[in-house]
């Protein structure tokens, strides 16, 4: 199928956004990389009359180094979050499930900042921004607001972000540099949405896990924390009766919907040997 017929227009500035959004309302739609939204119009699933191109707006793009926090500005392609030294070095989790966000190509035109606004349950990057607690800051014509990661999504494909407000940058708070990271999925071939996906933190040390945190994808309609399993893990060695005991836990938060190719157990299962897979990664 080919994509509606719309107008296309490229503003320079935000103010210019801003004052499009306001006299277009749901009939404008903003495109950054293209990835996602491309795919929905061509399939007719959206039919926007005007598309707000803001890949000519200036400072959307970049990552920064503050005190407190690295910033990845919303129109970051994919890559450049994967191919940076900044990122490998201060958010570790980003470097590490940068290369299981779709194909290399996608990843070369792709944005940051719409994959936290497409907010899709499979995404790597929701996922990251929820592990690490980041916060997402939005502008719109009254200002700039900062809304965590956690309270962003909403439901799925849904978020915090009002009408006429659009995603400028997400920030990672820095992380102790004792805190150990660790990010995989399981997908039926390299470069899919993942069937489930884990992103892991926390501190090992004296044999035990300190500061668990595990946020799943793939599993329900935003990126779940597992805070049953954290608890159970929380200060044990890892053994057989931790192992036991998290996926009991885990059972219990993790309610996944059966796809076209997974029943809800056999997620279920998965999740369970992620867990087990990236607990022994932090461990090792
Ligand atoms: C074959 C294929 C496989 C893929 N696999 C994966 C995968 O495994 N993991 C994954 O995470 N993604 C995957 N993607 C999606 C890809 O990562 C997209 O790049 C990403 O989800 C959206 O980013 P974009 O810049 O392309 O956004 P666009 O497609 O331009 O926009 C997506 C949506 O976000 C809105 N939007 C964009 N930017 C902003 C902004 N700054 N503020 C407010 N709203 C905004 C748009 O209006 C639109 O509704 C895949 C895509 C394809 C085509």
């Amino acid at each position: 199928m080919k994509a509606p017929a719309f107008d296309y227009v490229k503003p320079s500035s935000l103010a210019q956004v801003f004052s499009l959004l306001e006299t277009h309302g749901d009939d404008a739609r903003i495109i950054a990389g293209g990835q996602s939204l491309l795919a929905t119009l061509n399939m007719r699933l959206s039919e926007p009359q005007l598309l707000l191109d803001i890949n000519a707006i200036p400072g959307l793009s970049g990552i920064t180094l503050h005190s407190d926090c690295v910033q990845i500005g919303a129109l970051t392609r994919h890559c450049d979050i994967e191919d940076s030294a900044l990122i490998a070095e201060h958010v570790p989790l980003l470097a590490m499930a940068a290369p299981f966000v779709a194909h290399r190509a996608i990843r070369n035109r792709g944005t940051l900042g719409g994959s936290i606004a497409f907010a899709d349950p499979a995404a790597e990057w929701p996922t990251c921004a929820v592990a690490l607690d980041a916060s997402i800051v939005l502008a719109s014509r009254s200002g700039e607001r900062r809304v965590k990661a956690k309270d962003f999504f909403q439901d799925l494909y849904t978020t915090a972000m009002e009408p006429g407000e659009i995603v400028t940058a997400c920030e990672f708070p820095l992380q102790p540099r004792a805190m150990r990271f660790a990010f995989d999925e399981l997908a039926r071939r390299r470069g899919d949405y993942a069937i489930v996906g884990l992103a892991a933190s926390g501190q090992f040390a004296d044999g035990l896990l300190r500061q668990v945190r595990l946020v799943f994808l793939g599993t329900g309609n935003i990126p779940l924390r597992a805070r049953a399993a954290e608890t159970a893990i929380e200060g044990k060695s890892l053994n057989a009766d931790t192992f036991e005991a998290a996926r009991t836990a885990l059972a219990t938060e993790l309610h996944p919907a059966a796809d076209l190719y997974h029943s809800a157990e056999a997620k279920q299962h998965l999740a369970s040997v992620l867990m087990r897979r990236l607990l022994q990664r932090l461990a090792a």
